[in-house]
């Protein structure tokens, strides 16, 4: 968990190389099936335009399905998902039917006018999702990426107004997951500002 931009996804790639286990990104998820235009991606497109969450029932019926797929069976890590307390009963119940539990949930913690400065700057691989920054981390070519040679892009909801509108719905529907969890003795709280060996670290102390 933590606010738009604060670094779920580049940290989670991050996470994956230490720990081969499936990344699951509703974000991305939901990108593919908007590219491909199907009917979730058709429903789908305008909430995400405007930063506005995409309604629960359409999320848990896509991550019902999303969990039950072969990757899936020897663990997993969530990027962007739950969202709402809506979500994260439906998936403690999900979890509940498949007899797994959650180790933990990370949450990572970055202030809204570092969160602006660094959406409005990052741009991703139209091919393969890989993430940059023009500021702290562009492409070597201009537009081109490093990793696949794809089109490098801004994302149509990394604008400034949809920005601010993502870290107000952040704020009312995602911040009381933070209880939910904490009361579940799950929560760990990681600064999404700091060195990127940090949520590994964090990782590591809850494996142990
Ligand atoms: P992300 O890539 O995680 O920033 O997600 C991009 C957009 O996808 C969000 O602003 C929402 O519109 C939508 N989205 C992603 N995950 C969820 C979720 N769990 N619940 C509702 N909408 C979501």
């Amino acid at each position: 968990m933590g606010p738009p931009g604060a670094g779920k996804g580049t940290r989670a790639g991050a996470v994956r190389k230490l720990y081969p286990i499936a990344h699951i990104s509703t974000g991305d998820i939901l990108r593919e099936n908007v590219k491909s235009g199907t009917e979730l991606g058709v429903s789908a497109k305008r909430y995400m335009d405007a930063g506005s969450l995409v309604p629960d029932d359409l999320i848990i019926k896509m991550m019902e399905s999303r969990l039950n797929e072969e990757d899936a069976k020897t663990g997993f890590m969530l990027d962007g998902f739950p969202r709402t307390v809506a979500q994260a009963e439906a998936l403690d119940e999900l979890l509940k039917k498949m007899g797994i539990q959650l180790d933990a949930a990370i949450l990572l913690e970055v202030d809204d006018d570092i969160v602006i400065k660094r959406l409005t700057s990052r741009r991703v691989c139209s091919a393969c999702g890989a993430i940059y920054n023009v500021i702290a981390h562009n492409t070597k070519v201009d537009g081109v990426c490093d990793e696949c040679s794809g089109s490098v892009i801004q994302r149509d909801d990394d604008t400034e107004s949809v920005i601010r509108n993502r870290l107000s719905v952040y704020h009312n529907e995602t911040a009381p997951l933070v209880k939910y969890y904490e009361k579940e003795g799950k929560l760990r709280r990681v600064s999404g500002d700091g060195p990127p060996d940090e949520v590994l670290t964090c990782l590591a102390s809850i494996k142990n």
